[in-house]
């Protein structure tokens, strides 16, 4: 049988839902997996729940998954005849059980877990799988119990993101790399071509394992600075496929970025879905994707970097340095808890102190490769990403 992860014309249900009420989230979750086809065929599998809990959030951030959404997803898979459902996350930062027990507690997994039937994951092992088929990554370490799932649910959230452009169903697979293993990858693929191609590399690999299906929580986005540092923004849509391709592809639309998403761009390479959302086999449930779209998302300050690749391609990497977006702290809100100097995959952020004996992180610019690992992961929102006011006026 054909892989249907694969297929460009696997259909993209796009489920209106207006809020996170408990029963509007289930009802919506169930009609958009009876549209793509998931009834009978998941009967006593393992399923793992990939959720996007990129860090230590609450729900009403809207940087992680609504707990209702997870709490609907179970539900359906169990009304589905499915086995055992497992969550597994690595979330951005070390890969450990106090780590994971603090996220599951401030995302409220825990809660939902324990109502709905869902084991959360504490074993933070993790194999080294080949993909020979990879087009710039052949090698991976993946979490143990997303290898050992039949089935994976790829739960994200729709957000803006500031190396990506985007975050929903193929980026959140990075979180299948455990903890600092994710660093060593920004630090491998410092091009952000080549980043998006390992990411669309990773998501072919893990589709190729085990039944997929990806669910986008666009109920409430994140709009701005995403991953972690954006604002709430309501759009009041799930969407749900066998084919997180093609689900990004109208993902990118729906945030006003219709073909303009590199791993949509360079999954489109690969036939996996169509550039454009208007290529796409979409299923509207009770929502309208050109209605949705026309509002779109405030993008990141980053976002002139489309720019700079081609002013990079085109002059090389010294003008990349010169003119790409860069991070600053703000010392307002810095509190000199370094988590960002040891974020960062190239070592480039030193802690030092001032005369008053503050921590405080001090970035060296020239070695720094604008992954914004720094940004995503300050828990107090105090890296900004700064432009260079001549690409500023370009753009
Ligand atoms: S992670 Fe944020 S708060 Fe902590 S030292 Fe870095 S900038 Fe400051
Ligand atoms: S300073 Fe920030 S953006 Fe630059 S390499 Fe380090 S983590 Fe990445």
């Amino acid at each position: 049988m054909a892989n249907a992860s694969l297929d460009k014309n696997a259909p993209v249900a796009v489920a209106g839902c207006g809020d996170y009420g408990t029963d509007e989230v289930r009802e919506a979750l169930s009609r958009a997996f009876d549209a793509i086809g998931v009834k009978g065929s998941l009967s006593g599998k393992k399923v793992v729940i990939k959720p996007n809990f990129v860090a230590k959030r609450t729900p009403d951030e809207a940087a992680t998954v609504h707990p209702a959404v997870l709490a609907a997803v179970a539900d359906v898979l169990h009304e589905r005849g499915t086995g055992e459902i497992v969550l597994a996350e690595s979330p951005g930062g070390v890969y450990s059980q106090a780590r994971l027990r603090a996220i599951y507690a401030s995302t409220g997994a825990e809660d939902v877990a324990q109502a709905h039937g869902i084991t959360l994951n504490y074993d933070c092992g993790y194999r080294e799988v080949s993909s020979p088929d990879g087009k710039v990554c052949r090698l991976y370490d993946i979490i143990d119990p997303i290898l050992d799932a039949d089935v994976i649910v790829d739960v994200s959230k729709l957000k803006t993101h500031a190396l990506t452009g985007m975050s929903a169903a193929v980026k959140n697979m990075f979180g299948a790399i455990p903890g600092i293993v994710k660093f060593e990858m920004h630090s491998r693929y410092p091009d952000y071509g080549d980043f998006a191609e390992m990411l669309v590399d990773l998501c072919e690999l893990l589709c190729g394992r085990a039944e997929f299906i990806s669910v986008t929580d666009g109920i409430v986005g994140m709009e701005g600075n995403g991953p972690t540092a954006g604002k709430p923004k309501h759009l009041g849509a799930l969407l749900v496929s066998r084919n997180p391709f093609a689900s990004d592809a109208v993902a990118a639309a729906l945030i006003g970025r219709d073909g303009e998403i590199g791993t949509v761009v360079r999954s489109a390479e690969r036939g996996y879905c169509s550039a454009k959302a208007d290529g796409c086999r979409i299923v509207e449930l009770g929502a309208s994707v050109g209605e949705m779209s026309k509002s779109g998302f405030e993008l990141p300050d980053s976002a002139d970097k489309n720019m700079i690749e081609v002013m990079r391609t085109a002059f090389g990497g010294r003008i990349y340095k010169l003119f790409a977006p860069y991070p600053v702290v703000d010392a307002k809100r810095c509190v000199g808890c370094g988590v960002c100097a040891s974020s960062c995959p190239r070592k480039t952020i030193k802690m030092t102190k001032t005369k008053s004996e503050k921590r405080v992180p001090e970035i060296v610019r020239d070695g720094c490769i604008r992954c914004f690992c720094c940004q995503e992961l300050c828990p107090h929102g105090a890296v900004k990403i700064k432009k260079n006011p001549i690409t500023r006026i370009l753009s």
